[in-house]
């Protein structure tokens, strides 16, 4: 299959493509504005593989994006490219709105003429793949019932509000055009490769360098914790055989408070590497308590029995195997994160060119 991704240079993008490359038999173009968020480190194992390609391209460019798609001739396209740390979209919405809602916006336009122009059999075949947030849902409160793929729309964020901005989009280009859609809305990934702002990275390089672990509010908000590999298993499984029109929700039924995430990474740190701190210090000695983040949703859980019935998905770590997987790649690839952290990655930005 020839498969199209936006956002391949992030987190999850990154991961999938590279799972897509080691499981063989797919062509693949990855179109990433590359924003601050992506690090051409994270395709380096297949940069130069003779089936994938890079296109520097920002997916509000309509223009290019329509070259891209007539001239690559997708069969999937997974869109994954968004701006995507609540943190930032309280402090600077307006990129938020550019890219989830005007980007996938531009991304439907030229999708819908490029579907189109296909062949009946090829056109019958095509499928656009939006990848979305659990965010979308809102506050479930402690005693909720976990979100199923029929729970009300609720976003508290100005990053959850421009995710369920580009839901309603995808829905509406399929129930008014017609375009073959299929929809996925996951919990909170974590995993190798993700930007160091985020929760967990944050932390564990926080420990190791024996800065403050700052915990928002009483750090009691809890969230439904998916390895980025089971993630990516779950959208190769929504994108080939999801039923066009439909929703799927993604989680890993792992529940755990952020102050649980907290202390869990400053006890594998002791026992990977104890005694590193100055004095006695222990890491969990580091964590310290801060204001809370405006509009903090106190829960999100996922109900991901759909997935599991209809496509055969289930999550195969745990939070503890994959936080301790995810600490230990910290620990043994600091040049990835180091290049980050000090600003390194940004001046070799571009790879393989489309
Ligand atoms: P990320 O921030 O790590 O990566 C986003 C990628 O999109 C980056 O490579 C960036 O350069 C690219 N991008 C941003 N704006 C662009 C634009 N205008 N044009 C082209 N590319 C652009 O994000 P992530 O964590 O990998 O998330 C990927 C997707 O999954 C997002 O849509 C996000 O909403 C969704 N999601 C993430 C999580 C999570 O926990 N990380 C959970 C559920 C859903």
């Amino acid at each position: 299959m020839r498969i199209l991704l936006t956002g391949g240079s992030g987190f999850i993008g990154s991961a999938l493509i590279r799972h897509l490359i080691q499981s063989g038999c797919h062509l693949i173009l990855n179109v990433d504005a590359l924003s601050y968020a992506s690090s051409r480190d994270s395709l380096s194992q297949v940069e130069d593989h003779p089936c994938y390609s890079f296109s520097h391209t920002n997916i509000n460019d309509g223009k290019k994006i329509s070259t891209h798609l007539q001239q690559f001739q997708p069969d999937i396209i997974i869109h994954l490219a968004a701006e995507s740390h609540v943190d930032r979209s309280i402090d600077t919405p307006a990129g938020f709105i550019q890219t989830n809602i005007m980007g996938t916006f531009t991304l439907l336009e030229q999708c819908y003429i490029y579907w189109g122009s296909l062949e009946p059999q090829r056109k019958q075949h095509f499928r656009f793949h939006h990848v979305s947030t659990d965010e979308v849902y809102g506050d479930l409160g402690y005693t909720g019932a976990r979100f199923t793929e029929s729970s009300p729309y609720s976003p508290s964020s100005p990053y959850s509000a421009s995710k369920a901005s580009s839901d309603h989009l995808v829905r509406a280009w399929h129930r008014t055009y017609g375009l073959p859609v299929v929809i996925s809305n996951c919990s909170n990934n974590y995993g190798p490769y993700q930007f160091p702002e985020k929760l967990v990275p944050h932390m564990v390089l926080n420990a190791i360098s024996g800065k403050p672990l700052p915990v928002y509010g009483s750090g009691e908000q809890v969230r439904d914790w998916l390895y980025v590999e089971d993630h990516v298993r779950a959208l190769v499984a929504v994108a080939t055989r999801g039923r066009i029109g439909e929703t799927y929700n993604i989680g890993g039924n792992q529940e755990r408070s952020n102050l649980n995430v907290i202390q869990a990474i400053c006890s594998i740190l002791e026992d990977l590497q104890p005694g590193k701190l100055t004095g006695s210090l222990r890491y969990s000695d580091l964590i310290k308590f801060v204001d809370d983040r405006p509009g903090h949703d106190q829960r999100y859980a996922i109900d991901a029995s759909k997935i599991r019935t209809e496509l055969g998905w289930h999550a195969q770590e745990s939070f503890e195997t994959g936080l301790r997987k995810t600490v230990l790649w910290y620990l043994e690839n600091t040049s990835w994160w180091e290049r980050i952290l000090n600003g390194a990655y940004r001046l070799d930005r571009l790879g393989k060119q489309a």
